[in-house]
């Protein structure tokens, strides 16, 4: 019988020897979902001793991480704009870099909120988990919002988070590639959209590369295909006064700046880097 002190030690050395990064962190969101306890509950009952049916849970669950497997996925859960988000390997897990996008977007909306009497209406396309979707529901009440994904499996999980948010009526959920779904304009166009470079995408760690999917990152030879067929669609399914917000990767901003002046020669069209100062977002505002 063990204390949880000494199983979470225990398991930070096992993660460390296994070349798993931030071992500590890691070991202890384990062992919170082996117990199903909060961060102060477990700090509280450190000198317990871990019941055996915990401890089996534990180690299946460290053997999976030594396997790398991204801990969100052993839980099921990520946080995102202080969501508490349901993750399944059908859905990429979201990153801290697309709470840029999400903080562009919610800026474009206000502004063209201003301008607008109707309704604004925003397409989240490749909603994955709904991260993007339901942070915009949760901060533009007024907002509706269409969240398209060619996986089924990826709406089912979004729209289950947007159920647990208190958002599923704010959100249409429609599966298909990229616009095709939009059978009306819409104002605001927000996507993450696969954009690692296959050679890039080949490269990565076995976490994001052998257990994410495959369909949410690769985005072709130089990374941009998929953001190309998109804008390529887009002048037809924006409204006149519309809008678009897009994140993307090292090395891009300057063939997406010139695809857009190409596809959007009279548009308004910004950088903004995310948190860590890299170029990250792109945004496109027809007026
Ligand atoms: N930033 C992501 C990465 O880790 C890429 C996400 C994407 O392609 N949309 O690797």
């Amino acid at each position: 019988m063990q204390s949880l002190r000494r199983a979470l030690a225990d398991a930070r050395n096992h993660l460390e020897a296994g070349g798993i990064d931030d071992a500590g962190l890691e070991a202890e969101v384990l062992l919170r979902h082996a117990l199903d306890v909060s961060r102060p509950v477990l700090y509280i009952h450190l000198d317990d001793t871990l019941s055996t049916d915990a401890a089996s849970r534990f180690e299946t669950y460290i053997e999976r991480r030594l396997a790398r497997e991204p801990a969100a996925y052993i839980t099921g859960h990520r946080e995102f704009y202080n969501l508490d988000l349901a993750v399944t390997p059908a859905t990429l897990i979201p990153r801290p870099d697309t709470e840029t996008l999400v903080d562009v977007a919610i800026e474009l909306a206000k502004g063209l909120q201003s301008e607008m009497r109707e309704m604004l209406t925003i397409a989240d396309i490749g909603t994955g988990s709904g991260a993007i979707a339901i942070a915009l529901a949760t901060a533009l009440p007024r907002a509706r919002i269409i969240a398209t994904d060619s996986s089924p499996e990826a709406l089912q999980v979004a729209e289950a988070n947007a159920r647990h948010h208190g958002v599923v009526d704010s959100i249409e959920f429609r599966l298909g590639d990229l616009l095709q779904p939009l059978t009306e304009p819409v104002d605001l166009i927000v996507a993450n959209l696969p954009y690692v470079a296959t050679d890039d995408y080949l490269a990565l760690e076995p976490e994001v590369r052998d257990y994410e999917p495959r369909s949410a990152l690769d985005g072709g030879p130089d990374g941009l295909d998929v953001i190309r067929r998109l804008l390529a669609m887009a002048p037809q399914r924006l409204s006149e006064h519309g809008a678009i917000a897009l994140e993307f990767g090292a090395g891009q901003t300057v063939p997406l700046e010139t695809l857009a002046s190409k596809l959007f020669p009279a548009a308004r069209t910004r950088i903004h880097t995310d948190l860590a100062g890299r170029p990250r977002v792109i945004s496109i505002r027809l007026t």
